[in-house]
């Protein structure tokens, strides 16, 4: 029987050790690092009660209320309310089984292809107008493209990066306060590495929650998050995405003064058609 040991070196490590008889009175002491499997482990075991308490919530909110229409008499302005509420509830549990979905097909699907290029100027268009979709006028937005980089292309998957930089621009229209501004902007470096980022005025964060962000259902404020539609799992996306085109998530923020999220594009993947 093999058993599983804790070795504390730093941070946490496990060892299996098993003993066998390997004859002549001998025997074989194996031992195996499975920390990176304990871990996966643990992961795989979070992930799954996350997901079960995230669907379990509007789902009991929405039983309450079909139990509700079921056995009072309510007023028509009362029956509305209730429908409504009921929507907001069932618009939660969609967006979370489409979040999940999405990060599903990122982590099953191939690395990008690095030769089928997209406009960014293209992108960018799309992203703005979601963000003032989103926005709804609430917020003064700008979106900057040099006109030296109208016809720069980026390569990968179109979807993916749309979901990434949708995200961004989602997230500061929703932790922005009315009025404040959000500028969305592309630039290419002198080495060619393209940027994506987003700087928003709005709620800010803490330094100390900035390396946990882009952790699956890491939120900073829970309740803000699911008032305006958040899954916990948009960051996590764009980080997914953004690796598996071999760039990079950055992130600066300062609290009560807002944050920039960039998307680091590697030279290899931009390039001036
Ligand atoms: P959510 O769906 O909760 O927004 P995300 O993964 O997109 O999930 O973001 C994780 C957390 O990071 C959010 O819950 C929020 O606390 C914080 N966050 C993300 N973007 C911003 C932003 N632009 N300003 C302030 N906080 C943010």
């Amino acid at each position: 029987m093999p058993v599983k040991v804790p070795v504390s070196r730093g941070s946490l490590t496990w060892l299996q050790i098993q003993v066998q008889e390997y004859g002549g009175g001998l025997k074989l002491v194996l031992s195996q690092d499975i920390t990176e499997r304990e871990r996966a482990d643990t992961m795989r075991r979070d992930f799954v009660a996350n997901v079960s308490h995230e669907i379990r919530t509007p789902l009991t909110v929405l039983n309450g209320f079909i139990e509700t229409l079921g056995s009072l008499p309510l007023t028509e302005v009362e029956r509305k309310r209730v429908i409504a509420l009921m929507a907001q509830q069932a618009d939660r549990m969609q967006s979370l089984v489409a979040d999940l979905l999405t990060l599903a097909q990122i982590e099953g699907s191939p690395r990008p292809a690095s030769d089928r290029w997209i406009k960014a100027s293209a992108l960018m268009q799309r992203i703005e107008s979601d963000a003032r979709g989103l926005s709804r006028e609430r917020h003064p937005i700008t979106v900057f493209l040099d006109p030296s980089d109208q016809a720069v292309e980026v390569s990968g998957i179109e979807s993916e990066w749309l979901s990434a930089m949708g995200n961004l621009v989602s997230n500061a229209v929703r932790y922005t306060p009315a009025g404040q501004p959000i500028e969305v902007r592309w630039q290419t470096l002198a080495d060619g590495t393209g940027e994506f980022s987003v700087r928003d005025h709005g709620a800010g964060i803490d330094a100390e929650h900035i390396p946990r962000l882009t952790e699956r259902f890491y939120r900073v404020d829970g309740s803000r998050s699911r008032d305006t539609g958040g899954t916990g799992l948009g960051l996590s996306i764009v980080k997914h995405v953004v690796q598996r085109h071999g760039g990079e998530l950055k992130i600066t923020s300062e609290k009560g003064k807002g944050s920039v999220f960039t998307l680091q594009i590697p030279a290899v993947r931009v390039r001036k058609a």
